[in-house]
């Protein structure tokens, strides 16, 4: 019998939305629940909606985020915020591009951390075995300031509050194209709480951090490993590093639970990153956290949803996938043996007037049609050296 999954979503979660422009844009979730619906992997009775409210989300925020910083994200979250906080507005991130405060920011930003809070509790629990958060993953926030597209971070908040409530020993996965570098500076001397992010190299790409020779401070030495890819880096070799070095990370740290992030931005897809990967890893990485997490943890893991910036051909696929491999879907294996299985005609239908590119017509990419990347034997060969650097202290 399949172990038990749930799927965790909060309809507020899809009101987190800085602009009309912005490439944040939560018509992933809705189109990624629309897709699993039409294959029946996805009903009512199987998704949780937190019971919890605003008291206990405040309350767990405050385990990260410092007393001003939830002030201001309060107070710019009105419809008309008082011009002395639009003024101090700046201070704490939340007038920039990327992060600009909008209005409802504060309760469509907390919904989240509780549906991610939600998410680890029942796992922890034993209500599930497997639950995911889709609406969760907002990583590069920071204690007292907001960054990257992120506002409260839920997955430095999930940990925290593992860490208080069940004393848990965490292995956080983050394979975002971006470094998780809010969850890693959260719990940088914290020796229960390993931190673990591939991504693209912070030499090209935001947020500028993530390189090998950080590796956690004090007690937390040792708990904190990088792997920094090439750009341009395909599938071959990004399975390889991550297999490599989350298989012996997993073993050396014996944790209690493992929480990944599952921004799905290093496809080659992606308008923000310059990774080539394609749908191949979001088939596979799901099933290597899956067998880690039944291998060091009697099979307790947390997925939260992260970044994916084109949400028409990339992100319903990918997140669908990952619910696929926790529920246990038997299209799953299915797409191990015919990898070019059509998507739902129906699902096409559907989006294809709203969508500014041609859908995909199956589930994973044609990748025979790519043209070969250039440099190839250069960057998997640059990354293999990295992938070294990075276990030397993983004992
Ligand atoms: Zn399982
Ligand atoms: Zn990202």
């Amino acid at each position: 019998m399949a172990d038990t999954a749930l799927y965790f979503m909060h309809d507020d979660a899809l009101r987190y939305r800085f602009n009309a422009d912005h490439p944040f844009d939560q018509r992933r979730l809705v189109m990624t629940n629309d897709l699993l619906t039409r294959i029946g992997a996805l009903s009512d009775d199987i998704i949780v909606r937190p019971a919890t409210g605003m008291a206990d989300w405040e309350a767990w925020i405050r385990y990260i985020h410092r007393e001003d910083y939830i002030e201001a994200v309060k107070r710019l979250s009105e419809a008309a915020p008082a011009e002395e906080w639009v003024a101090r507005s700046d201070q704490y991130g939340l007038h920039t591009e990327d992060t600009p405060y909008f209005t409802g920011m504060h309760q469509a930003a907390s919904a989240i951390v509780g549906g991610s809070v939600a998410a680890c509790e029942a796992v922890m629990n034993g209500r599930s075995v497997h639950a995911l958060h889709l609406g969760g993953g907002l990583h590069h926030a920071f204690s007292e300031k907001g960054a990257g597209f992120c506002v409260y971070n839920d997955a430095s908040v999930a940990i925290s509050w593992l860490r208080r409530h069940y004393n848990a020993r965490i292995l956080y996965i983050d394979t975002d194209v971006h470094h998780g570098d809010g969850v890693q500076w959260s719990f940088y001397t914290d020796p229960n709480v390993f931190t673990y992010s591939i991504h693209e190299t912070g030499k090209f790409l935001f947020p500028g951090t993530g390189f090998v020779n950080e590796r956690g401070a004090g007690e937390g030495f040792g708990a904190c490993v990088n792997v920094p890819l090439e750009p341009y880096t395909e599938d071959e070799s990004w399975l390889h590093c991550f297999e490599e070095t989350i298989g012996q990370v997993a073993r050396s740290f014996r944790p209690d639970i493992i929480i990944s992030q599952h921004g799905c931005d290093a496809h080659a897809f992606d308008p923000l990153s310059h990774m080539h990967c394609s749908m191949r890893i979001y088939a596979e990485m799901p099933k290597m956290i899956h067998r880690l997490a039944h291998a060091s943890c009697e099979g307790r893991w947390v997925a939260l949803g992260g970044g994916g910036y084109d949400i028409w051909r990339v992100v319903p696929r990918a997140w669908s996938m990952l619910w696929l491999e926790m529920s246990e879907h038997p299209l799953k294996d299915e797409l191990v043996r015919q990898p070019l299985t059509p998507l739902p005609e129906a699902w096409i239908a559907r989006w294809s007037g709203e969508a500014p590119v041609p859908l995909p017509s199956t589930w994973l990419d044609d990748v025979a049609r790519w043209a070969p990347m250039p440099r190839r034997s250069i960057i998997e060969a640059k990354n293999e050296q990295v992938k070294e650097l990075a276990l030397e202290y993983v004992r």
